[in-house]
């Protein structure tokens, strides 16, 4: 079955480095994420400045632990605790060399579909960092942008509620209900359909589940 499901998912990756490329953004397909950890530690440079934003999936891949075990300047912005650490943070991080995060969702057509609330995760998609990094689990894979948003709704959002706690809708009862309230995570929603600066977006789709 294994054998099966990696078939169609390399399958769908290769389809999807295609219009990537169309779209000036360099697909990778790894199979595991231990072979994402590998090609990681192939694109980053072992002295460059490493940051990242709201992905369960950089952890849970390896990649993190993998890129600061060999060596990278890591930008970690939970550990600021002051304003004033923040601010410095936010400064490093905008000049870091890499910026890692997973995608809330990628249409086979290659366009890359994210939500945020307070937006410096997207921020940084959108301008700063010299490349962006990208790890997606084949379960992020969309048929197109209406159906990643109806993704994030139902299935990222919710399993982000209860991690984070954010007393929306979508925590309290497992369903969106379109919300306003403060702990909104959907204030922001973004949609990558192209890339204007040649090796900035990086994507690595990996056959397994990973993040939400
Ligand atoms: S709009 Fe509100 S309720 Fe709906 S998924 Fe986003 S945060 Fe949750």
């Amino acid at each position: 079955m294994d054998e099966v499901r990696q078939s169609a998912y390399r399958a769908t990756a290769n389809t999807i480095i295609k219009k990537l490329e169309r779209r000036n953004m360099t697909g990778h397909h790894c199979a595991t994420a231990a072979e994402a950890v590998e090609l990681a530690l192939e694109l980053v440079p072992h002295d460059a400045s490493v940051t990242w934003g709201g992905s369960v999936t950089f952890g849970e891949s390896g990649v993190k632990a993998a890129l600061a075990n060999a060596g990278c300047r890591m930008i970690d912005r939970a550990a600021a605790t002051t304003p004033e650490e923040q601010e410095e943070m936010w400064r490093n991080q905008v000049s870091a060399d890499w910026f890692f995060m997973s995608t809330n969702a990628i249409t086979v057509d290659g366009e890359l579909v994210n939500i945020d609330g307070n937006a410096n995760r997207l921020s940084l998609l959108l301008h700063g960092p010299k490349h962006v990094c990208v790890i997606a689990g084949m379960n992020k894979v969309v048929a197109d942008v209406e159906s990643g948003i109806k993704r994030i709704r139902t299935v990222s959002c919710p399993l982000n509620a209860a991690r984070l706690h954010t007393n929306t809708p979508c925590e309290l009862t497992g369903v969106c209900a379109e919300c306003h309230a403060k702990g909104c995570m959907c204030c922001q929603e973004v949609i990558t359909r192209h890339s204007r600066h040649n090796d900035r977006i990086h994507v690595i789709l990996v056959g397994e589940q990973l993040g939400f």
